[in-house]
């Protein structure tokens, strides 16, 4: 296939994101962006834009020093050069504004990581989901929060901002923060029922030890 093709199917499928990100509830109004490496590019969606209504000819390109090549590219791009930086698998990265992710943030501001003990599939899909701490959203500020947590974690929650995952492709990204954000709606009916409970130490023990078998994808 011709560059040209590949970057436009790239720049095609980053639209296919932000659209499921919208119908999933995980972005408001011009919330969020998406971004994806072509050869020394990353294509990124364009700020103050509407991710229902964004076009694939949109898209705005940076090097990976920030460089702008192309378009107007998103305000929270420092967070995603920091990512690519530090993660050398990092092919796609997802940032959006889940609800009930945040949500476990604001109500509880000293927690480190989302309740992971209680569910076999947040332990198998991700393993242990990272609350970040709260820092400014565009600010290079958002980069070092990241630095202590990547690249061993791949889906981790902004405090009081909202969640960034990345992978080695789209479809990876985007698997990580829908599997965040249902982990965490889980949890939040848990707790609203009555409350929530770990799975026997044994059986934690056992399920990281086949999720480090599984290797570091988000599934
Ligand atoms: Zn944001």
């Amino acid at each position: 296939m011709a560059q040209n093709a590949i970057r436009e199917t790239l720049e095609h499928e980053i639209v296919d994101v932000c659209q499921r990100l919208h119908t999933k509830g995980m972005l408001a109004a011009a919330d969020g962006n998406v971004s994806a490496v072509f050869e020394n590019e990353i294509l990124i969606t364009p700020t103050g834009r509407s991710k229902a209504r964004v076009a694939p000819s949109e898209m705005a390109a940076l090097t990976r020093t920030g460089e702008i090549l192309r378009g107007s590219p998103s305000g929270e791009r420092l967070m995603h050069l920091a990512v690519y930086r530090q993660c050398a698998k990092a092919k796609a990265v997802v940032h959006a504004h889940p609800p009930a992710a945040i949500a476990w943030s604001i109500a509880y501001p000293e927690l480190l990581e989302l309740p992971a003990h209680a569910m076999s599939e947040l332990i198998l899909a991700t393993g242990r989901i990272p609350i970040a701490p709260y820092a400014r959203p565009g600010t290079a500020e958002m980069g070092s929060v990241l630095e202590s947590l990547l690249p061993k974690h791949r889906v981790i929650i902004l405090g009081r901002h909202g969640a960034i995952s990345w992978g080695e492709d789209l479809e990876e990204a985007y698997n990580g923060m829908e599997r965040l954000e249902h982990a965490a709606l889980i949890l939040k009916y848990a707790k609203e029922l009555g409350q929530i409970t770990d799975l026997p130490k044994t059986e934690i023990d056992a399920l990281f030890e086949i999720r480090k078998k599984l290797g570091d994808r988000t599934l």
